[in-house]
């Protein structure tokens, strides 16, 4: 029997990836649930050809269908591609009902990681990331027990603006800034990524998935986006896991996980071809976003939640046109410090830190506006 899958998020980037690979691996898996935030004509063509048993429009249906596509009993794997905050619930339902949670929501576990990791006791749930630097953990550490560990080492590509000098920062457009040189991402993540708030909510999920401290956790520049990330070990050996820059090799692993498939559809390796493979510490003086998100992971509580909204607020007034790309990092920081030290981690805590974050961004905005 195949296991069902359910991917909420299904026309985004990592939806159209996941079918992709699913339509290569139909002796295993087969297509339980689809959502999607809006897109239901692309919804409705993805319904037609996979026939699943259930199908949800977050527009049409509201926010519950996502609950509805990952608790049900044909469902064995949730593959949540929703982006930002909008995922939590989702995902807590789909661990509490026992579920394998294929994340590639990664704003779920860095606004709520306690809340996640509980639910995933309680229900017998497991999470496998998707993200590709947290799957080359994941496949690094194997069955290393976690003192065994010295250090993480997530690679970061740098975005577009790697070569930028801060007062060309200072000028960068939404176009500028959605010209990523290896990934082909959604719009949000793309931004994050210019910013390095991308890379900040992986070293908060990169915490909270294997129980590492964070001065045990360090950020690298590697341009090309081959080596996707490194474990060091406590005798001093670092492995690390290397591939082209595809999502469908981490989609892949984190259904079969800890299992390895045959894929005719991941492209082959070649270091040759890959060469040279470079290293470069990171700006954070000119990317701030990225300390920023690390020490409120430091600090806990609800100050990850409100990095989070901080910074899916201000993309979005970021993509509209309405905050310059240098308006994103101060707006996180200035939510941080009117709204960082909540010390709440429960679901009510951390949605009220969420609101009141976006709240504080968007104020802020229109102050400067008028
Ligand atoms: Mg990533």
């Amino acid at each position: 029997m195949t296991r069902g899958v359910a991917i909420l998020g299904s026309t985004g980037s990592i939806g159209t990836s996941a079918l992709r690979v699913l339509d290569r691996q139909r002796a295993r898996f087969h297509v339980a649930a689809l959502t999607s935030r809006a897109n239901a004509t692309l919804l409705a063509e993805q319904s037609l050809r996979y026939q699943p048993s259930f199908v949800g429009c977050v527009e049409r249906d509201g926010s519950a269908c996502l609950i509805d596509a990952a608790t049900r009993p044909d469902v064995d794997i949730v593959l949540n591609a929703v982006v930002g905050a909008a995922g939590l619930d989702a995902t807590l339902a789909a661990l509490h009902a026992g579920k394998r949670v294929a994340l590639a929501n990664k704003e779920t576990l860095v606004m709520a990681g306690d809340l996640v990791s509980k639910a995933a006791a309680a229900g017998h749930g497991e999470i496998v990331p998707v993200d590709s630097e947290h799957s080359a953990i994941l496949q690094c550490i194997g069955s290393r027990a976690p003192n065994e560990v010295r250090r993480l080492v997530i690679t970061a590509s740098g975005g577009p603006f790697r070569g930028w000098s801060k007062e060309r920062l200072a000028q960068a457009t939404v176009e500028d800034a959605l010209q990523h040189p290896t990934w082909k991402m959604g719009r949000k993540i793309t931004v994050d990524s210019a910013t390095l708030a991308n890379k900040a909510l992986e070293v908060i999920e990169a915490h909270f998935l294997f129980g590492v401290p964070y001065d045990q956790i360090e950020v690298v520049v590697h341009p090309q986006s081959i080596v996707h990330s490194f474990v060091e070990f406590r005798d001093g050996s670092v492995l690390a896991q290397l591939g082209l820059p595809s999502m469908e090799l981490p989609i892949l692993y984190a259904l079969t996980h800890p299992e390895r498939v045959v894929d005719d559809g991941v492209p082959r390796f070649n270091p040759v071809a890959a060469s040279p493979l470079t290293f470069e510490r990171v700006r954070t003086d000119d990317f701030p976003a990225l300390a920023l998100g690390i020490e409120a992971g430091r600090r806990g509580g609800a100050a990850p939640a409100v990095f989070n909204a901080a910074n899916e607020q201000a993309v979005a007034l970021f993509l509209e046109g309405r905050m310059s790309f240098a308006g994103i990092p101060t707006a996180i920081s200035s939510a941080l410090d009117a709204l960082g030290a909540h010390p709440g981690t429960d679901r009510e805590a951390l949605l009220a830190a969420d609101a009141a974050a976006r709240g504080h961004v968007l104020s802020a905005a229109i102050g400067a506006a008028v």
